[in-house]
């Protein structure tokens, strides 16, 4: 099922089901009416759109009730991490407009939950397992069969210390052996059957570097981590649900040792909401890297993908990822979200944000034949008309424009009230002209198009009574720049290319996923401003200028068109 909920988001909305159990849960004075929640990225890749949506709820949740929301960095596999992708991480949360209180790194714990494991290994609470990683998973058994028990669950406590300590010494090789709690085979919960949690790894540490070889699992060092930090709430996504029990178990062991309790003890609530899916694209990190490490996007930050700096390069305003955050909720369910509901935010962003300025991307000349040679006017452009306090440029007009391609006919239909022989039509912030015909090559293409202007009706004179029904934008030719400008589509050509159980998700990509136009022209105006200054090219959509811009090489991205065109045109193709 898609979500595609547009209706318009009330000033006042009711509480989701977090933020109800959060207030009741201040109301009842728990943690002291403390709210404290966290972050807790694992450094292996980059944001992604669907981490902004745990990032307003994390930090939102804190900054609605006066509490901090920290920086927590899930570092326990050293292979995949690197500190490139903690840099961005941070990068990504500042431009979304939030402020970490603390960093943490659950590596700063190693020392602490190996303590916590040695513990329970004294109080014959785990056990070191030598058998293969297929032999444990075999045993497991399945939701409605109960597991077995391992041949080295019942392993002396003494040996279990020594070999755990091997593990981390390095002499036992990667794979040969786990530590894993003792809990029940026969457990309901699968994840209570004696898990996993510590294995070899002896890939250096992006921050510990060779100080450690065993290194504990997700499950054994998230709650813990929690825990010692004090969070009050840990807000997660529903595929940890089934986890929870397992959360409170290790909590509830870490408390019952006292050296390693602490003073407060808060116990961590956590609770789970849906993930966000989008659709046309993919939103796991393995596969974002593949694309990067494959080149099939041009890396993490191409404005193809989902990523937050992806966006960023496109052109999205954090503004605008926020406000579709907030439209599309917190629920219990699974769902895959829109991607237009994501664009139509943007749209109604940029709408409110962009300057307005010329750009022809596909250029035929226009000659003003009765306007003199070497007069140049200066006019007025207005940057945003939804916004007063954005000012005004300065244009030029003069005989020799550029106006777009498909914006003349030589015969056309009845309906178009663009250029064409004997018409009228207004050059926005100019003149009324009147098309008088168009000179061709060899080969039948328009080469130049032909007008005259009507002095009297300069844009700003008082009306002259005439109407006309076109308003086309245009380019001084000798007052313009040269432009590449790229053109986004769908990065995937289907609905949901996640859910494609037997395709490889790569054969599913979008070929046209981007077109470089090189001969096009933009407004003088364009080369002052910064990069990543977001525009809306009149009558053509919304585009920005892009990170590798250049005064002598201007280059554009197409942020969003200025109409949902995707849907008309998926739907007449069905
Ligand atoms: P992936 O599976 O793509 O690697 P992940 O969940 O492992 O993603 P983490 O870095 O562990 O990525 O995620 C950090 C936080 O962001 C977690 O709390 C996770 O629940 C949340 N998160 C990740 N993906 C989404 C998503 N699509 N929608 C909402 N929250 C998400
Ligand atoms: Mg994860």
């Amino acid at each position: 099922m898609i979500e595609n909920k547009n209706e318009e988001v009330t000033e006042k909305k009711s509480l989701n089901f977090i933020e109800l159990a959060v207030e009741n849960d201040i109301k009842e004075g728990k943690n002291g009416g403390r709210v404290q929640t966290r972050f807790p990225p694992e450094p292996n890749g980059y944001l992604h759109i669907g981490h902004a949506k745990a990032i307003c709820m994390d930090f939102g949740m804190a900054e609605r009730h006066n509490g901090i929301c920290n920086l927590r960095f899930d570092d326990t596999n050293p292979v995949k991490e690197d500190t490139e992708y903690v840099d961005s991480i941070m990068e990504d949360i500042q431009w979304l407009g939030f402020q970490w209180k603390n960093v943490y790194y659950a590596s700063d714990y190693f020392q602490y939950l190996w303590d916590f494991a040695v513990a329970l290994i004294k109080e014959g609470k785990a056990y070191i397992d030598e058998q293969s990683a297929e032999e444990i998973a075999k045993q497991k058994g399945t939701p409605t069969e109960p597991g077995i028990n391992s041949p080295y669950r019942d392993r002396p406590i003494d040996e279990n210390l020594e070999l755990f300590h091997k593990m981390n010494s390095g002499e036992i090789e990667e794979g040969a052996m786990v530590l894993r709690a003792k809990i029940d085979m026969t457990h309901s919960n699968m994840h209570f059957r004696d898990p996993i949690i510590y294995r070899v790894i002896k890939h250096p540490h992006h921050r510990t570097g060779d100080a450690w070889k065993a290194y504990p699992m997700y499950d054994f060092a998230h709650g813990q981590s929690d825990y010692v930090e004090g969070v009050t709430h840990s807000l997660c996504t529903l595929e940890f649900e089934v986890h929870r029990p397992l959360y409170d178990y290790f909590i509830d062991e870490l408390i019952a040792v006292p050296e390693l309790a602490t003073e407060k003890n808060y116990r961590p609530r956590q609770m789970e909401f849906n993930r966000l899916n989008l659709t046309y694209t993919v939103m796991s990190k393995r596969k974002l890297l593949t694309l990067v490490k494959e080149n099939l996007v041009n890396n993490w930050d191409d404005p193809r993908m989902p990523t937050i700096c992806g966006f960023r390069r496109r052109g999205y305003s954090p503004e605008a990822i926020r406000k579709f955050i907030d439209m599309i909720g917190y629920t219990k369910y699974e769902a895959l979200n829109d991607i237009s509901l994501l664009e139509a935010a943007v749209r109604e962003d940029l709408n409110k944000r962009a300057t307005r300025v010329s750009a022809v991307l596909d250029p035929v000349k226009l000659i003003v034949t009765n306007y003199p040679e070497d007069m140049v006017e200066e006019m007025e452009a207005i940057n945003n008309p939804e916004d007063e306090t954005a000012g005004k440029h300065t244009i030029q007009f003069s005989r020799e424009l550029w106006m777009e391609r498909d914006d003349f006919m030589e015969d056309a239909p009845k309906k178009f009230f663009r250029m064409t022989p004997g018409q009228e039509v207004r050059l926005k912030n100019a003149y009324i002209v009147k098309c008088t015909g168009c000179k061709k090559n060899e080969a039948g293409e328009v080469v130049e198009v032909y007008c005259e202007y009507d002095p009297k009706t300069k844009s700003g004179m008082p009306d002259s009574g005439r109407k006309v029904k076109g308003t086309l934008h245009w380019l001084s030719a000798a007052h313009c720049l040269p432009a590449e400008v790229r053109l986004y589509d769908r990065l995937f050509k289907v609905e949901n290319p996640g859910a494609e159980q037997n395709a490889d998700f790569r054969d599913l990509l979008n070929p046209d996923s981007l077109k470089v136009i090189t001969n096009c022209f933009v407004e003088k105006y364009t080369a002052q401003l910064p990069a990543l200054s977001y525009l809306q090219f009149q009558r053509i959509g919304y585009f920005n200028i892009d990170r590798d811009s250049t005064p002598d090489k201007l280059i554009f991205n197409r942020t969003v068109g200025l109409k949902d065109t995707w849907s008309k045109i998926s739907n007449t193709q069905k």
